[in-house]
């Protein structure tokens, strides 16, 4: 870095312009023109048909349901859905593309004019235009490593050509690393929510290229970007994006200019390089696919995936925040993904206390699925299970700490609460004549302390109080002990 350091003032100065471009492999169980399963990890150029594989004659069939995903995610992105878009070729020879040409889409994508509302550290919300998201298909691997003869040659793994992707391509809208951090979060997330892919990162589910340009503050015209590719987790994003602001800003100080060039990231140097410049830049030749016909999306069929749509993060934040009464942290830990939020609406169903509901799931419940190392989907206790277990809470039937040895035991057996609190006989004392009892044998028990209350130190109660909660085994209701004992101590 020390090459590029800039002083903080000096990078005050300028502005930093950012647009990503993110591709999403889509959830389908086989390839977007074949049959081909789309699952990972198999053995090399296994998954492999005559169609991925580019052989001569060989015809795609679009994957309907990779058309259904493509729509979802437009619609998750606030897009105008095109009701007739094309495909198109885009060439360009690389050993990992067979058929020396991708199938892509070119002015006439399938989903464009969207936006996504990111959520900044600060609490500020700012809304980033999606210029379009179309449909591809992706490309095969290559291999550098790993196999008896890598010192002399690179190995090829189709098993990847022919997985559906979708490109998203965003506005020049992001001002900060922060800024397109924020915004791969909640895309992923959308995408996530509504089953148009896991983006596992890992798997290369989610993958992103940045376009960074910096200029004066103040000055109208954008500056000459770069893109920087290999941005293969959110840190390198952020890392890559930091590393390439100050890189430009710091050439422009030194009299010097950007060009507009291709970059690859080194997370391990920390540092972009070079990988080809504009006048090496690719030509792709677009021209309409001929052996596709237009995609052509019928309203009925677009109407029919619009309904069909599950509520997203942003409406559910918002419904947890002013119909549940949540605070915010707790709306955003509660939308984190689909089966939590679903998990969570069904317990305030059964219960009918929002916030109590909250306290549980992000509480013992979640503590007790990261103990086991599971997932909210496959907890031993189900939401309605749970709903009922807060219900009694919430009336006041139970005590939290009894609550808690419940909910242990419901995890361990799937029991339900009223199973468990029945026959444990756990319920609280509510009724003040087996309450009185205990009591009055409490005040008996200790004379002192009824003294120190008597003479103005009232603090002693909670002594008092104690002791009553531990003669009924936790099981009296501690508020009602309390006014109890006022009353008769005077
Ligand atoms: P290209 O013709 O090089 O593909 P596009 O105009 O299609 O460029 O934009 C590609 C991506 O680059 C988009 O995400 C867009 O928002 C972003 N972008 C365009 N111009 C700039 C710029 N000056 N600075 C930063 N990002 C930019
Ligand atoms: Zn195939
Ligand atoms: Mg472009």
């Amino acid at each position: 870095m020390s090459s590029t350091a800039v002083s903080p003032d000096v990078m005050a100065k300028y502005e930093p312009v950012i647009g990503l471009e993110v591709h999403v492999q889509l959830a389908t169980r086989t390839k977007i023109f074949c049959a081909c399963p789309t699952s990972f990890g198999a053995p090399p150029n296994t998954n492999v048909c005559p169609v991925c594989l580019g052989l001569p004659g060989a015809l795609p069939v679009l994957n309907r349901q990779v058309v259904e995903l493509a729509i979802q995610s437009g619609l998750a992105l606030n897009c105008q859905i095109r009701q007739e878009s094309i495909f198109a070729r885009k060439n360009y020879f690389y050993p990992d593309l067979p058929k020396g040409y991708q199938i892509s889409q070119y002015d006439r994508p399938v989903a464009e004019h969207g936006w996504v509302d990111i959520r900044l550290p600060d609490g500020r919300e700012k809304r980033i235009g999606v210029t379009r998201a179309h449909l591809e298909d992706d490309a095969g691997k290559s291999m550098h490593e790993g196999f008896r003869d890598s010192e002399h040659y690179t190995y090829v793994d189709l098993n990847r050509t022919g997985t559906p992707l979708v490109e998203i391509v965003s506005e020049p809208d992001m001002r900060s690393s922060e800024e397109a951090y924020a915004y791969l979060t909640e895309l992923k997330l959308l995408m996530q929510f509504c089953g148009v892919s896991t983006c596992d990162m890992e798997k290369g589910h989610l993958r992103c290229d940045a376009n960074v340009s910096v200029r004066l503050r103040g000055a109208e015209k954008f500056g000459t970007k770069a893109e920087v590719k290999n941005l293969n987790s959110f840190r390198f994003l952020k890392m890559a994006l930091d590393y390439e602001i100050q890189r430009q800003i710091a050439l422009l100080e030194s009299g010097g200019k950007v060009v507009q060039e291709t970059r690859l990231y080194n997370p391990d140097l920390d540092e972009t390089i070079s990988m080809r410049s504009k006048e090496h830049a690719h030509d792709y030749r677009y021209f309409p696919e001929p052996d596709l016909l237009p995609l052509r999306i019928s309203d009925g069929w677009l109407a029919e995936i619009r309904s069909a749509m599950p509520e997203l993060p942003p409406v559910k934040r918002k419904r947890f925040i002013t119909e549940y009464g949540l605070r915010e942290y707790d709306a955003d830990v509660l939308t984190a993904t689909r089966d939590l939020s679903a998990y969570f609406d069904e317990v305030v169903k059964v219960s009918g206390d929002a916030r109590q509901s909250a306290n549980w799931v992000m509480g013992d419940l979640a503590g007790l699925l990261k103990a086991n190392n599971k997932e909210v989907a496959e907890s031993p206790v189900s939401a309605a299970n749970l709903g009922e277990l807060v219900k009694f809470i919430a009336k006041g039937d139970i005590s939290n700490k009894i609550a808690k040895d419940v909910l242990e035991k419901m995890y361990e057996t799937g029991e339900t609460a009223t199973a468990i609190i029945d026959r444990e006989g756990l319920r609280q004392i509510s009724d003040t004549s087996a309450l009185d009892k205990i009591v009055d044998e409490v005040i008996a028990a200790n004379p002192k302390q009824v003294e120190q209350y008597r003479s103005g130190k009232t603090q002693v109660i909670g002594f008092l109080v104690g002791q009553v909660m531990k003669a009924s085994k936790g099981q009296a209701n501690p508020p009602m002990v309390n006014e109890m004992l006022r009353a008769k101590l005077g």
